[in-house]
């Protein structure tokens, strides 16, 4: 079954977010699991978690991923910050666990001016230590936008992170936007995007990838900017998208849009719709 949904809103608590996700015909989910913006996280009550978790049974909800906050840097060059984005990813990955969520979808950050194999060391040092003290759980890296000295904008070094942290619950998140963005995907042909796969085989293992976000980009392939819109109306393109659709190592993963919307308001059925049919072809 075709698992297509959304990054939804969780306004009025977390069980709202599955209300919104029948509204536009999700059946998977990405949720905020505390403020996006805030270096606090909460645990969610018991209540709460388990009326979230049957909410989610009742209308058929899964997976659930958490996005994590946008503060998180684990390769940061300032002060206390690598050992602050580290808590407060473990504390993302608990309010997963608590709420059946599959995992935390997460950017690595900025290695600022710090070198790039110590940042690498850091980055690997922090997340095997978040995957050895909770027990459950997967921690998803996701593919940035790119610009200079972010971590993890090539499938390259994503690979390389998770290799050699070794552990089983750590897997990859694919952005078709940053990817595009980035410049690791421009070429949204039929070749080009079979050859993808290869390299996604290549650097990080095709049994690795687990969830892609599926955007399209307001900004030109290499532009470093990350904007995304609605699926087929920006420079990747309906034609791009179909051709990354056809393939089903694609759409056999969990497809989850971050897209404006055609009012605005984010993820609309419009944009599922159009996708389902992409998936179908
Ligand atoms: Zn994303």
């Amino acid at each position: 079954m075709l698992k297509i949904g959304a990054h939804v809103s969780t306004s009025g608590g977390i069980s709202n977010a599955v209300n919104e996700a029948v509204k536009i015909g999700a059946n998977t989910i990405q949720i905020f699991g505390a403020s996006p913006v805030q270096w606090k996280a909460p645990l969610p009550d018991k209540e709460t978690a388990l009326e979230f978790i049957a909410q989610c049974e009742k209308y058929k909800i899964n997976p659930v991923f958490l996005h994590a906050p946008y503060l998180i840097n684990l390769a940061s060059p300032k002060g206390n910050m690598p050992e602050i984005s580290r808590a407060l990813l473990k504390k993302h990955l608990e309010i997963s666990n608590l709420i059946k969520a599959q995992g935390v979808i997460f950017h690595i950050g900025s290695r600022g001016d710090r070198n790039k194999e110590e940042a690498e060391n850091l980055v690997i040092k922090s997340l095997d230590e978040i995957l050895s003290s909770v027990k459950d759980g997967k921690l998803l890296i996701e593919n940035s936008a790119g610009a200079g000295n972010l971590v993890g904008s090539s499938l390259e070094e994503i690979g390389s992170i998770i290799d050699k942290v070794g552990k089983e619950r750590l897997g990859f998140c694919l952005d078709t936007a940053h990817a595009f963005e980035s410049g690791i995907l421009t070429d949204f042909s039929k070749e080009g995007i079979s050859d993808f796969i290869k390299k996604i085989d290549n650097f990080i293992g095709k049994e690795k990838l687990w969830a892609i976000h599926l955007n399209d980009s307001k900004t030109p392939a290499n532009s470093n900017k990350d904007r995304h819109e609605n699926i087929g109306q920006g420079m990747i393109g309906r034609d791009g998208f179909s051709n990354f659709l056809s393939e089903k190592f694609f759409y056999s993963k969990p497809i989850i849009l971050e897209v404006p919307g055609y009012d605005n308001n984010g993820p609309d059925k419009k944009n599922i719709e159009i996708v389902k049919k992409m998936c179908n072809n």
